[in-house]
């Protein structure tokens, strides 16, 4: 049996933001917590002035008697929406998603990234506020990581196609399938991208869905996450500068692409493809735009297949002994 958990109302469009009272009076949610992200006051302003409610940052500590709210809401980028929908789910409250940021697909979607983890299963937003008047004015490098985040889907649904041929895993058509829509459609139109957000709001949204409807993050996260979560993990070991979720999982899509291309004897991954896309929206296509030192891209690459019991390309590999070749052959190092 299988339980699909969707969005009850997903609302996208310029001026979004002033529908919230009338989402809330549908949904018969009062008295909200809302987790605020360092950039976002001018629209809590607006939306407390709509619903009320209570204003935390997501890094304060919530105190344990937070007993008198009904529904919670995260207002921000990546991390104040994960963090905002795990404290949702661990006090059995509704959330409702207010990205401020087109930057990952966790805007919509049951899981939620966990500093130096890879992810935890939380619920689905029972709404989504996308305003894209606020969205379109993220700063570029938060768009940009958001594109990286669509496109990873080409090479997350060849290792789930790889899995379920190889280690019979379970496989979803319909998931596997709107999942690799949303990353075709915004690789279709990486030169409009900035000009008009919602085709990328909309992707990344489809791709949440589809992991909900998968009832795994498989869809949507394959080798190119490994190697993100890998690089994530180093960078707390050894205190350098990681880049943006969606910035990694786009080189790790060029690396997945190439080593899907070879290990299939044809142009399936089209890593070059991909490669020129990320270039298309000013996304890093190699450690040096990322950020991070040759050396630790090289270390991440042979610790990704190790991150966590996914079978991946990685997997087809002697990622151990070749990593650092394989970079150099998909331009990711010199
Ligand atoms: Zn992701």
């Amino acid at each position: 049996m299988k339980k699909i958990e969707l969005p009850r109302k997903v609302i996208v469009g310029e001026g979004a933001i002033y529908e919230i009272k009338k989402v809330c009076d549908e949904l018969n949610l009062k008295t909200p917590l809302i987790f605020s992200g360092n950039f976002t006051k001018k629209f809590v302003d607006i939306i407390q002035g709509e619903i009320g409610g209570e204003v935390v940052s997501p890094d304060e500590e919530i105190k344990k008697n937070f007993k008198n709210f009904g529904f919670v809401c995260g207002v921000g980028g990546g991390s104040t929406i994960d963090k905002a929908k795990i404290y949702a789910f661990n006090n059995k409250l509704p959330f409702i998603s207010i990205p401020t940021a087109a930057s990952h697909d966790g805007i919509a979607s049951p899981y939620a990234s966990v500093r130096g983890g890879v992810s935890v299963k939380t619920n689905s937003p029972l709404a989504v506020i996308a305003d894209t008047t606020i969205i379109s004015n993220a700063p570029k490098n938060l768009t940009a990581s958001g594109f990286g985040d669509a496109i990873s889907n080409f090479t997350a649904v060849l290792d789930w196609k790889l899995a379920r041929d190889e280690k019979n895993e379970y496989f979803g058509d319909y998931a596997a399938s709107l999942s690799n829509m949303s990353a075709e459609i915004v690789m279709q139109n990486s030169k409009k991208i900035f000009s008009d957000i919602s085709i990328l709001v909309e992707a990344l949204i489809s791709s949440s869905v589809a992991m909900s409807i998968a009832g795994s993050s498989r869809p949507s996260s394959g080798s190119e996450h490994l190697f993100s979560h890998a690089l994530d993990i180093l960078s707390e070991k050894h205190k350098f500068t990681n880049a943006l979720h969606g910035e990694q999982c786009g080189v790790g899509t060029i690396v997945s692409a190439y080593l899907h291309e070879i290990y299939s004897h044809k142009n399936e991954g089209g890593w070059k493809e991909i490669q020129g896309a990320l270039k298309d929206v000013g996304a890093p296509t190699n450690a040096k735009e990322l950020g991070i030192s040759k050396e630790y891209v090289i270390d991440a690459l042979k610790f990704a297949p190790k991150v966590r019991d996914r079978y991946t390309v990685f997997n087809k590999f002697n990622i151990e002994e070749y990593a650092e070749k394989f970079l150099k052959e998909c331009e990711v190092i010199k």
